[in-house]
């Protein structure tokens, strides 16, 4: 319909002007950064030396920022065949020192080595986003459970693709959470997140025709989140 014509025209619109402004960003960031450096070692006081290493943790967070929004409109993205299966390997080996710093306890299982058609870059940003999150769900160590399996599509039983199983034994998240965790710039960590993470996984997975399906819990014994991916092995022509 034309009104949904003009939403994706705007939608367009929208992403192309933020992807400049991101673009813009990165050079006086990157400045900024360099100089902030240079007056760690300046023999600054106890007190300056704090201010310091905050300014840098807000420009990283801005950073982040940059990187997300500009991750997501690289209209460049080359579609080739992809195998989810090495890719969420090699994303759990690039964040293994850092799980390992976490004290959590992490295992990638993969069955069969099966292809989808999509970009390597986006979709490992999808599982760094979707692992980042587990990460920062459990600050007092936990478990990680990453499963990559040919399977169908829960709903549509005759679509056949792979489904990706991020699984944390983290805090899990009450229901208000739960409702808005897509929606960009919806953070509940207040003084470090960027609200964007989640947002980028489901566009990036819509551009893959893929679906996301996400259970949580704050029971006692049963706290936990596991984020199920599932992408197509052929794109249906629209
Ligand atoms: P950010 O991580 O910067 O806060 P995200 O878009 O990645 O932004 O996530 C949005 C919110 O969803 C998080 O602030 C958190 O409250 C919730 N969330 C996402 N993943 C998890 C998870 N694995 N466990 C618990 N809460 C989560
Ligand atoms: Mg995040």
């Amino acid at each position: 319909t034309d009104q949904a014509l003009l939403r994706t025209e705007k939608l367009a619109v929208a992403g192309r002007l933020s992807a400049a402004i991101a673009h813009e960003i990165n050079n006086p960031l990157n400045a900024a950064m360099g100089l902030l450096f240079l007056l760690k070692d300046s023999g600054l006081s106890q007190e300056q030396t704090q201010y310091v290493e905050e300014t840098g943790q807000q420009l990283e967070r801005v950073v982040e920022i940059t990187r997300q929004t500009l991750q997501m409109s690289r209209s460049t993205s080359k579609f080739i065949a992809v195998k989810p299966a090495e890719l969420v390997s090699a994303t759990m080996r690039l964040l293994s020192p850092k799980l390992h710093l976490a004290k959590i306890a992490f295992d990638t299982e993969t069955e069969g080595n099966a292809e989808v058609l999509g970009s390597p870059g986006e979709l490992q940003q999808v599982f760094t986003n979707l692992i980042n999150n587990s990460i920062e769900a459990m600050p007092q160590g936990g478990r990680l459970r990453a499963r990559v399996r040919p399977s169908c599509h829960w709903k549509e039983r005759t679509l056949r693709g792979v489904r990706i199983t991020i699984a944390d034994s983290g805090c899990g998240m009450p229901a208000a959470v739960y409702r808005h965790m897509l929606e960009p710039f919806f953070t509940t960590k207040e003084e470090t997140g960027t609200g964007l993470g989640m947002w980028v996984v489901s566009e990036l997975l819509a551009k893959h025709h893929g679906d996301l399906n996400i259970r949580s819990s704050m029971r006692p014994a049963h706290h936990g989140t596991t984020c199920s991916i599932f992408i197509p092995f052929v794109r249906s022509q629209a």
